[in-house]
């Protein structure tokens, strides 16, 4: 079981490399991070001292629960899923140094003021809902530009790009729309020059579209079952929370 970790950690670096390869990209601009939803520590831990310390969670009950275990080796912490506000306090205690899943602006609006009260600051990324998709989270592409311009106003929070899950489909070229996307309102955003704005991330590519996601630009890929295995719950019981 142990073993399978590296080695499964060892198939998705060649997939890195190859998709890298045949798009003319530098595998040092694709960052692989870990989502461990589900994941016990000690499994975490085989990763982690492997020397693959990017690690994320999706629930902050998670994050809280691991973190005792995991302190020992040293690892970023980012958060990739639905973020209730009011666990936004709990969520400040557990060293997460980006917040991913950043989707709407009164969520910004609490974070910002829960930092400034704890004199802090935070990376976030901006989730697109780019498969305009009803049951996934993230802020509808139509408004993404008008959210970062309304973020860059809050200045605990330090914008370093944008995220989003793509279409759940077998077929490449409806799922390659959803990042060619992401990437298109990363250039619009870019050339509007907004203050308190950096741009360089695009997380997106998951297990079973990484290729893709990096054809386009990815430059971190979140990987959970090609690494970890199978989970138990179904994704819909992280994705399709009731929204506060
Ligand atoms: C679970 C999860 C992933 C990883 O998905 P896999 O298909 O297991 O690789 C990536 N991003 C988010 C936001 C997730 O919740």
């Amino acid at each position: 079981m142990n073993e399978d970790i590296l080695r499964n950690i060892t198939i998705i670096q060649e997939r890195i490399n190859k998709a890298c390869k045949e798009n003319g990209r530098n595998p040092d601009e694709v960052k692989l991070l870990l989502a461990t939803k589900t994941v016990p520590a000690e499994r975490i831990k085989i990763a982690l001292k492997a020397g693959h310390t990017l690690i994320a969670e999706n629930k902050v009950q998670e994050l809280k629960e691991k973190y005792e275990a995991l302190q020992e080796i040293p690892h970023t912490n980012h958060f990739i899923g639905h973020l209730q506000t009011n666990k936004i306090k709990d969520l400040l205690k557990y060293n997460v140094s980006c917040i991913q899943s950043l989707d709407r602006l009164d969520l910004a609006e609490k974070l910002h003021q829960r930092l400034q009260f704890e004199n802090k600051t935070m990376e976030v990324l901006i989730q697109v809902n780019t498969s305009f998709e009803e049951s996934k989270f993230g802020a509808n592409p139509d408004n993404a530009i008008e959210l970062v311009k309304q973020v860059a106003q809050l200045e605990t929070l330090k914008i370093k790009g944008l995220m989003t899950i793509g279409l759940f489909s077998a077929e490449t070229e409806k799922v390659r729309k959803c990042f060619r996307l992401l990437k298109d309102i990363q250039q619009q955003i870019i050339a509007l020059n907004i203050p308190n704005v950096e741009m360089q991330e695009l997380s997106m590519g998951m297990s079973s579209d990484l290729e893709t996601a990096i054809a386009e630009g990815a430059t971190i890929i979140r990987v959970g079952t090609a690494i970890f295995g199978q989970r138990i719950y179904p994704d819909s019981y992280y994705w399709n929370e009731h929204k506060d």
